[in-house]
Protein backbone atom coordinates (compact mmCIF):
# COMPACT_ATOMS: atom_id res chain seq x y z
CA UNK A 1 0.00 0.00 0.00
CA UNK A 2 1.28 3.99 -1.09
CA UNK A 3 1.38 6.04 1.63
CA UNK A 4 -1.03 8.58 1.40
CA UNK A 5 0.05 12.28 0.31
CA UNK A 6 -0.83 14.67 2.74
CA UNK A 7 -0.88 18.01 2.60
CA UNK A 8 1.12 18.23 5.81
CA UNK A 9 4.85 18.90 4.80
CA UNK A 10 6.43 17.21 8.09
CA UNK A 11 9.60 17.83 7.06
CA UNK A 12 9.09 21.33 7.64
CA UNK A 13 8.55 20.20 11.09
CA UNK A 14 11.00 18.30 11.63
CA UNK A 15 13.81 20.67 10.49
CA UNK A 16 12.56 22.20 13.68
CA UNK A 17 13.36 19.58 16.12
CA UNK A 18 17.37 18.72 16.05
CA UNK A 19 17.24 15.71 18.27
CA UNK A 20 15.16 13.94 14.74
CA UNK A 21 19.15 14.70 12.82
CA UNK A 22 20.39 11.83 14.88
CA UNK A 23 20.91 8.17 14.52
CA UNK A 24 20.84 5.24 16.46
CA UNK A 25 22.53 2.30 16.07
CA UNK A 26 23.90 3.56 12.86
CA UNK A 27 20.42 3.95 11.35
CA UNK A 28 17.97 7.23 11.36
CA UNK A 29 16.41 7.75 14.43
CA UNK A 30 12.01 6.56 14.17
CA UNK A 31 11.14 8.53 17.21
CA UNK A 32 7.22 6.91 17.95
CA UNK A 33 7.63 7.05 22.02
CA UNK A 34 5.58 10.38 21.54
CA UNK A 35 3.29 8.97 24.19
CA UNK A 36 5.72 9.04 26.46
CA UNK A 37 6.86 12.35 25.76
CA UNK A 38 7.49 14.58 22.76
CA UNK A 39 10.73 16.15 21.46
CA UNK A 40 11.46 19.75 21.44
CA UNK A 41 11.79 22.32 19.08
CA UNK A 42 14.49 24.73 18.73
CA UNK A 43 11.79 27.39 19.56
CA UNK A 44 11.39 25.98 22.72
CA UNK A 45 15.12 25.36 23.39
CA UNK A 46 15.94 28.42 22.63
CA UNK A 47 13.11 30.39 24.76
CA UNK A 48 14.56 28.34 28.16
CA UNK A 49 18.27 29.46 27.73
CA UNK A 50 17.51 32.45 26.10
CA UNK A 51 15.47 33.39 29.41
CA UNK A 52 17.90 32.08 31.84
CA UNK A 53 20.72 34.20 29.86
CA UNK A 54 18.70 37.74 30.30
CA UNK A 55 15.36 37.70 31.95
CA UNK A 56 15.71 35.01 35.34
CA UNK A 57 15.39 35.58 38.33
CA UNK A 58 12.51 34.17 40.77
CA UNK A 59 9.05 35.76 40.16
CA UNK A 60 6.32 37.42 42.04
CA UNK A 61 8.15 39.18 45.21
CA UNK A 62 10.97 40.94 43.24
CA UNK A 63 11.27 44.52 42.91
CA UNK A 64 14.00 44.97 40.52
CA UNK A 65 13.89 44.77 36.92
CA UNK A 66 14.81 40.88 36.63
CA UNK A 67 12.35 39.55 38.73
CA UNK A 68 10.12 42.06 37.01
CA UNK A 69 10.54 40.28 33.80
CA UNK A 70 10.89 37.06 35.37
CA UNK A 71 7.22 37.50 36.59
CA UNK A 72 6.45 38.83 33.62
CA UNK A 73 7.47 35.87 31.26
CA UNK A 74 5.87 33.56 33.99
CA UNK A 75 2.66 34.76 33.94
CA UNK A 76 2.70 35.41 29.95
CA UNK A 77 2.87 31.55 29.87
CA UNK A 78 -0.25 31.15 32.42
CA UNK A 79 -1.86 33.45 29.72
CA UNK A 80 -0.86 31.67 26.96
CA UNK A 81 -2.14 28.41 28.27
CA UNK A 82 -5.25 30.25 28.83
CA UNK A 83 -6.38 30.84 26.05
CA UNK A 84 -4.45 27.93 24.32
CA UNK A 85 -7.08 25.66 25.82
CA UNK A 86 -10.34 27.86 25.69
CA UNK A 87 -9.86 29.45 29.80
CA UNK A 88 -12.07 31.80 30.78
CA UNK A 89 -8.94 33.61 32.39
CA UNK A 90 -5.62 33.15 33.51
CA UNK A 91 -6.82 33.07 36.87
CA UNK A 92 -8.39 29.04 35.77
CA UNK A 93 -4.62 28.08 34.91
CA UNK A 94 -2.64 26.21 38.22
CA UNK A 95 1.44 25.84 36.75
CA UNK A 96 2.03 22.59 38.27
CA UNK A 97 4.63 19.70 38.14
CA UNK A 98 3.13 17.81 35.88
CA UNK A 99 -0.11 16.32 35.35
CA UNK A 100 0.43 13.55 38.23
CA UNK A 101 0.91 16.70 40.51
CA UNK A 102 -2.44 17.97 39.73
CA UNK A 103 -4.03 14.91 39.47
CA UNK A 104 -2.84 14.71 43.38
CA UNK A 105 -4.04 17.99 44.25
CA UNK A 106 -7.37 17.86 43.63
CA UNK A 107 -7.82 14.70 45.19
CA UNK A 108 -5.94 16.10 48.19
CA UNK A 109 -8.39 18.68 48.36
CA UNK A 110 -11.35 16.75 47.28
CA UNK A 111 -10.71 13.98 50.39
CA UNK A 112 -11.31 16.68 52.97
CA UNK A 113 -14.53 16.64 51.79
CA UNK A 114 -15.37 12.81 51.32
CA UNK A 115 -17.50 10.70 53.12
CA UNK A 116 -17.30 7.37 53.84
CA UNK A 117 -19.94 5.55 51.04
CA UNK A 118 -19.10 8.66 48.81
CA UNK A 119 -18.55 7.38 45.34
CA UNK A 120 -15.51 7.79 42.88
CA UNK A 121 -15.80 6.98 39.88
CA UNK A 122 -12.64 6.04 37.48
CA UNK A 123 -12.18 3.62 34.94
CA UNK A 124 -10.50 0.42 33.93
CA UNK A 125 -8.13 2.72 30.95
CA UNK A 126 -6.75 5.08 33.22
CA UNK A 127 -3.19 5.90 33.34
CA UNK A 128 -1.67 4.95 36.74
CA UNK A 129 -1.60 9.10 37.85
CA UNK A 130 -5.38 8.99 37.49
CA UNK A 131 -5.72 5.85 39.62
CA UNK A 132 -3.28 5.75 42.21
CA UNK A 133 -4.21 9.33 43.90
CA UNK A 134 -8.02 8.17 43.64
CA UNK A 135 -7.12 4.66 45.51
CA UNK A 136 -5.22 7.35 48.37
CA UNK A 137 -8.41 9.62 48.90
CA UNK A 138 -10.46 6.81 49.14
CA UNK A 139 -8.31 4.90 51.73
CA UNK A 140 -7.92 7.82 53.71
CA UNK A 141 -11.55 8.66 53.44
CA UNK A 142 -14.14 5.39 53.49
CA UNK A 143 -15.40 6.84 49.84
CA UNK A 144 -15.65 3.60 47.32
CA UNK A 145 -13.44 3.68 44.28
CA UNK A 146 -16.05 2.28 41.35
CA UNK A 147 -14.54 1.15 37.59
CA UNK A 148 -16.27 2.31 34.65
CA UNK A 149 -15.48 -1.14 32.32
CA UNK A 150 -14.04 -0.64 28.57
CA UNK A 151 -15.87 -2.27 25.26
CA UNK A 152 -13.92 -4.78 23.39
CA UNK A 153 -12.77 -2.49 21.02
CA UNK A 154 -11.26 -0.21 24.20
CA UNK A 155 -13.35 2.81 24.43
CA UNK A 156 -15.30 3.78 27.55
CA UNK A 157 -18.89 1.59 28.14
CA UNK A 158 -21.00 4.60 28.35
CA UNK A 159 -24.36 2.46 29.31
CA UNK A 160 -22.01 1.46 31.76
CA UNK A 161 -20.54 4.18 33.01
CA UNK A 162 -23.83 6.28 33.30
CA UNK A 163 -25.39 3.12 35.04
CA UNK A 164 -21.96 3.91 37.71
CA UNK A 165 -22.99 7.49 38.48
CA UNK A 166 -25.09 7.81 41.52
CA UNK A 167 -26.21 10.80 43.83
CA UNK A 168 -23.67 8.99 46.23
CA UNK A 169 -20.39 9.81 43.01
CA UNK A 170 -18.45 12.39 44.57
CA UNK A 171 -15.89 12.43 41.42
CA UNK A 172 -16.23 11.18 38.23
CA UNK A 173 -12.16 11.40 36.95
CA UNK A 174 -11.71 10.45 33.30
CA UNK A 175 -9.16 9.92 31.10
CA UNK A 176 -9.81 12.06 27.81
CA UNK A 177 -8.00 10.15 25.28
CA UNK A 178 -6.21 6.34 26.72
CA UNK A 179 -2.48 6.01 26.59
CA UNK A 180 -2.10 2.83 25.41
CA UNK A 181 -5.29 2.60 23.00
CA UNK A 182 -5.78 6.03 21.80
CA UNK A 183 -9.21 5.71 22.46
CA UNK A 184 -11.02 9.13 22.89
CA UNK A 185 -14.08 9.49 25.45
CA UNK A 186 -16.98 11.64 24.53
CA UNK A 187 -16.24 13.68 27.57
CA UNK A 188 -18.79 16.00 27.17
CA UNK A 189 -21.28 13.36 27.63
CA UNK A 190 -19.35 12.24 30.69
CA UNK A 191 -19.72 15.89 32.26
CA UNK A 192 -23.51 16.06 31.15
CA UNK A 193 -24.29 12.47 33.28
CA UNK A 194 -21.54 13.60 35.94
CA UNK A 195 -23.05 17.03 36.65
CA UNK A 196 -26.92 15.62 36.43
CA UNK A 197 -25.59 13.40 39.11
CA UNK A 198 -24.07 16.53 40.85
CA UNK A 199 -20.68 15.11 41.02
CA UNK A 200 -17.31 17.20 39.95
CA UNK A 201 -15.57 16.03 37.01
CA UNK A 202 -11.69 15.70 36.43
CA UNK A 203 -10.34 15.05 32.89
CA UNK A 204 -6.74 14.01 32.05
CA UNK A 205 -6.07 15.65 29.22
CA UNK A 206 -2.02 14.45 28.63
CA UNK A 207 -3.01 13.11 25.54
CA UNK A 208 -5.91 15.10 24.88
CA UNK A 209 -4.72 18.33 24.96
CA UNK A 210 -1.66 16.88 22.59
CA UNK A 211 -3.93 15.43 19.72
CA UNK A 212 -6.92 17.82 19.60
CA UNK A 213 -7.80 21.62 20.43
CA UNK A 214 -8.86 21.75 23.43
CA UNK A 215 -11.91 24.32 24.59
CA UNK A 216 -12.47 23.37 28.40
CA UNK A 217 -15.21 25.93 28.38
CA UNK A 218 -16.73 24.14 25.86
CA UNK A 219 -16.48 20.56 27.61
CA UNK A 220 -17.40 21.89 30.96
CA UNK A 221 -15.10 19.94 33.50
CA UNK A 222 -14.47 20.66 36.86
CA UNK A 223 -10.80 20.16 35.92
CA UNK A 224 -9.01 19.16 33.16
CA UNK A 225 -4.90 18.91 33.85
CA UNK A 226 -2.07 18.06 31.24
CA UNK A 227 1.45 17.87 31.18
CA UNK A 228 3.94 20.02 29.26
CA UNK A 229 6.33 17.67 28.07
CA UNK A 230 3.52 15.15 25.63
CA UNK A 231 2.97 18.51 23.71
CA UNK A 232 6.32 20.34 23.01
CA UNK A 233 7.36 21.57 26.31
CA UNK A 234 10.08 20.72 28.54
CA UNK A 235 9.62 18.41 31.70
CA UNK A 236 8.32 19.94 35.36
CA UNK A 237 5.69 21.93 34.13
CA UNK A 238 1.99 20.74 33.97
CA UNK A 239 -1.15 22.52 34.33
CA UNK A 240 -4.26 22.19 36.24
CA UNK A 241 -7.34 23.85 34.64
CA UNK A 242 -10.08 24.76 37.13
CA UNK A 243 -13.10 26.67 36.79
CA UNK A 244 -13.48 29.26 39.14
CA UNK A 245 -16.30 27.94 41.36
CA UNK A 246 -14.19 24.30 41.52
CA UNK A 247 -10.54 26.07 42.22
CA UNK A 248 -12.30 29.00 44.97
CA UNK A 249 -13.95 25.08 46.55
CA UNK A 250 -10.65 23.70 46.68
CA UNK A 251 -8.58 24.35 50.16
CA UNK A 252 -4.39 24.90 49.89
CA UNK A 253 -2.50 21.81 48.90
CA UNK A 254 1.17 22.68 49.73
CA UNK A 255 2.00 25.02 52.21
CA UNK A 256 5.18 27.32 52.12
CA UNK A 257 5.62 31.07 50.17
CA UNK A 258 2.80 32.67 47.61
CA UNK A 259 0.38 30.77 48.82
CA UNK A 260 -0.70 32.83 51.69
CA UNK A 261 -1.97 36.14 52.03
CA UNK A 262 -1.04 36.88 56.02
CA UNK A 263 1.04 34.18 57.82
CA UNK A 264 1.29 35.67 61.62
CA UNK A 265 2.13 33.30 65.03
CA UNK A 266 -1.43 32.44 65.75
CA UNK A 267 -3.18 32.28 61.75
CA UNK A 268 -2.59 31.97 58.46
CA UNK A 269 -4.98 33.18 55.42
CA UNK A 270 -4.54 32.24 52.06
CA UNK A 271 -4.10 33.33 48.82
CA UNK A 272 -6.56 33.32 46.06
CA UNK A 273 -6.51 30.79 43.44
CA UNK A 274 -4.12 29.93 41.05
CA UNK A 275 -1.63 31.50 43.66
CA UNK A 276 -2.93 29.21 46.43
CA UNK A 277 -1.80 26.32 45.01
CA UNK A 278 1.22 27.18 43.56
CA UNK A 279 3.44 27.12 47.38
CA UNK A 280 7.40 27.57 46.71
CA UNK A 281 9.00 28.91 43.56
CA UNK A 282 7.62 27.70 40.67
CA UNK A 283 8.87 25.87 37.66
CA UNK A 284 10.02 29.31 36.19
CA UNK A 285 12.06 28.38 32.73
CA UNK A 286 9.79 25.97 32.23
CA UNK A 287 6.56 27.40 32.45
CA UNK A 288 8.82 29.72 29.53
CA UNK A 289 9.49 26.62 27.72
CA UNK A 290 5.94 25.18 27.87
CA UNK A 291 4.69 29.56 26.84
CA UNK A 292 7.14 28.31 23.84
CA UNK A 293 5.80 25.04 22.73
CA UNK A 294 2.34 26.48 23.04
CA UNK A 295 3.48 29.55 20.43
CA UNK A 296 5.15 27.17 18.12
CA UNK A 297 2.32 24.63 18.10
CA UNK A 298 -0.09 27.53 17.52
CA UNK A 299 2.52 28.77 14.71
CA UNK A 300 1.38 25.48 12.92
CA UNK A 301 -1.64 24.15 10.45
CA UNK A 302 -3.36 22.81 13.73
CA UNK A 303 -5.95 21.08 11.36
CA UNK A 304 -3.67 19.33 9.25
CA UNK A 305 -1.66 18.42 11.81
CA UNK A 306 -4.48 16.38 13.50
CA UNK A 307 -5.22 15.07 10.09
CA UNK A 308 -1.61 14.28 9.58
CA UNK A 309 -1.86 12.01 12.73
CA UNK A 310 -4.96 10.89 11.89
CA UNK A 311 -3.69 9.75 8.01
CA UNK A 312 -0.99 8.19 9.96
CA UNK A 313 -2.79 6.08 12.20
CA UNK A 314 -4.93 5.01 9.50
CA UNK A 315 -1.91 3.82 7.15
CA UNK A 316 -0.70 1.99 10.11
CA UNK A 317 -3.71 0.85 11.56
CA UNK A 318 -4.59 -0.81 7.97
CA UNK A 319 -0.99 -2.54 7.46
CA UNK A 320 -0.81 -4.01 10.35
CA UNK A 321 -4.29 -5.11 10.63
CA UNK A 322 -4.43 -8.92 9.60
CA UNK A 323 -0.37 -9.68 9.82
CA UNK A 324 -0.16 -13.04 10.98
CA UNK A 325 0.89 -12.97 14.65
CA UNK A 326 0.18 -9.25 15.33
CA UNK A 327 -2.26 -8.40 17.79
CA UNK A 328 -3.92 -4.67 17.71
CA UNK A 329 -5.38 -3.65 20.79
CA UNK A 330 -7.93 -0.47 20.86
CA UNK A 331 -9.95 -0.37 17.76
CA UNK A 332 -12.21 2.26 18.77
CA UNK A 333 -13.69 4.84 15.90
CA UNK A 334 -12.31 8.65 16.45
CA UNK A 335 -8.98 7.28 18.25
CA UNK A 336 -5.72 9.20 18.35
CA UNK A 337 -2.48 8.62 16.93
CA UNK A 338 -1.44 6.14 19.51
CA UNK A 339 -1.06 2.06 18.12
CA UNK A 340 -0.86 -0.55 21.03
CA UNK A 341 0.02 -3.62 19.80
CA UNK A 342 2.09 -7.39 20.40
CA UNK A 343 3.53 -9.71 18.43
CA UNK A 344 2.18 -13.23 19.43
CA UNK A 345 4.23 -15.83 21.35
CA UNK A 346 6.99 -12.64 21.81
CA UNK A 347 7.54 -10.38 24.82
CA UNK A 348 7.16 -6.96 24.61
CA UNK A 349 10.16 -5.96 25.65
CA UNK A 350 11.99 -8.03 23.32
CA UNK A 351 10.40 -6.47 20.44
CA UNK A 352 10.61 -3.58 21.45
CA UNK A 353 14.98 -3.87 21.89
CA UNK A 354 14.89 -5.27 18.49
CA UNK A 355 13.27 -2.21 16.79
CA UNK A 356 15.62 -0.43 18.49
CA UNK A 357 18.10 -2.25 16.87
CA UNK A 358 16.44 -0.82 13.87
CA UNK A 359 16.87 2.93 15.17
CA UNK A 360 12.75 2.73 16.24
CA UNK A 361 11.79 3.98 19.70
CA UNK A 362 8.53 2.33 20.84
CA UNK A 363 7.41 1.64 24.25
CA UNK A 364 6.83 -1.53 25.72
CA UNK A 365 5.51 -2.68 29.42
CA UNK A 366 2.25 -1.63 31.32
CA UNK A 367 2.28 1.62 30.21
CA UNK A 368 1.25 2.61 33.70
CA UNK A 369 -2.24 1.48 33.00
CA UNK A 370 -2.31 -2.44 34.89
CA UNK A 371 -5.68 -2.42 35.03
CA UNK A 372 -6.22 -1.49 31.54
CA UNK A 373 -3.54 -4.37 31.03
CA UNK A 374 -5.84 -6.62 32.95
CA UNK A 375 -8.77 -6.05 31.32
CA UNK A 376 -6.89 -6.29 28.13
CA UNK A 377 -5.93 -9.92 29.36
CA UNK A 378 -2.72 -9.48 28.91
CA UNK A 379 0.50 -7.74 31.22
CA UNK A 380 2.39 -5.79 28.38
CA UNK A 381 1.73 -4.45 24.96
CA UNK A 382 4.18 -2.78 22.58
CA UNK A 383 3.38 0.74 21.91
CA UNK A 384 3.76 3.26 18.85
CA UNK A 385 2.78 6.56 19.53
CA UNK A 386 3.00 9.53 16.49
CA UNK A 387 3.94 13.35 16.82
CA UNK A 388 3.45 15.95 14.61
CA UNK A 389 7.02 15.05 12.84
CA UNK A 390 5.92 11.88 12.07
CA UNK A 391 6.29 10.79 8.12
CA UNK A 392 4.77 8.39 6.56
CA UNK A 393 8.40 6.97 5.52
CA UNK A 394 9.00 6.35 9.36
CA UNK A 395 6.07 4.62 9.77
CA UNK A 396 7.30 2.37 6.22
CA UNK A 397 10.44 2.02 8.94
CA UNK A 398 8.72 0.72 11.46
CA UNK A 399 6.58 -1.80 9.85
CA UNK A 400 9.38 -3.06 7.76
CA UNK A 401 11.63 -3.38 11.35
CA UNK A 402 8.74 -5.27 13.07
CA UNK A 403 8.25 -7.41 10.14
CA UNK A 404 12.11 -8.33 10.55
CA UNK A 405 11.62 -8.39 14.44
CA UNK A 406 8.43 -10.75 13.70
CA UNK A 407 10.46 -13.79 11.76
CA UNK A 408 12.98 -13.49 14.26
CA UNK A 409 10.50 -13.89 16.91
CA UNK A 410 8.30 -16.34 15.37
N1 LIG B 1 -2.17 10.50 32.22
C1 LIG B 1 -1.91 10.07 30.98
C2 LIG B 1 -3.06 9.70 30.07
C3 LIG B 1 -0.58 9.99 30.55
O1 LIG B 1 -0.33 9.54 29.30
C4 LIG B 1 0.46 10.34 31.42
C5 LIG B 1 1.91 10.23 31.00
N2 LIG B 1 2.24 8.99 30.43
C6 LIG B 1 0.12 10.81 32.70
C7 LIG B 1 -1.20 10.87 33.06
C8 LIG B 1 1.16 11.25 33.67
O2 LIG B 1 1.81 12.37 33.21
P1 LIG B 1 3.12 12.94 33.97
O3 LIG B 1 4.00 11.76 34.23
O4 LIG B 1 3.71 13.90 33.01
O5 LIG B 1 2.65 13.60 35.24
Amino acid sequence: MAPPVTPFNSQVIRDAFPILGRRVHGKPLVYLDNAASAQKPEAVISAMAQFQRTSYANVHRGLHTLANEATQAFEDARTKVAHFIGAGSAEEIVLTKGATEAINLVAAGISQRLEPGDEILISELEHHANIVPWHMAAQRTGAILKWAPITPDGALDMDKLSALITPRTKMVAISHMSNVLGSVQDVTAIVAMAHAQGALVLLDGCQGVVHQSIDVHAIGADFYVFSGHKMYGPTGIGVLHGTPAALDALPPWQGGGEMIEIVSKERITYNVPPFRFEAGTPAITEAVGLGAAIDWIQSQDQAGLHAHEQALLNYTMEALHGVNGVRLYGTAPGKGAIVAFNVDGAHPHDVAQLLDRSGVAVRAGHHCAQPLMTALGVTATARASFAAYTTFEEVDLFLAALAKARNFLL
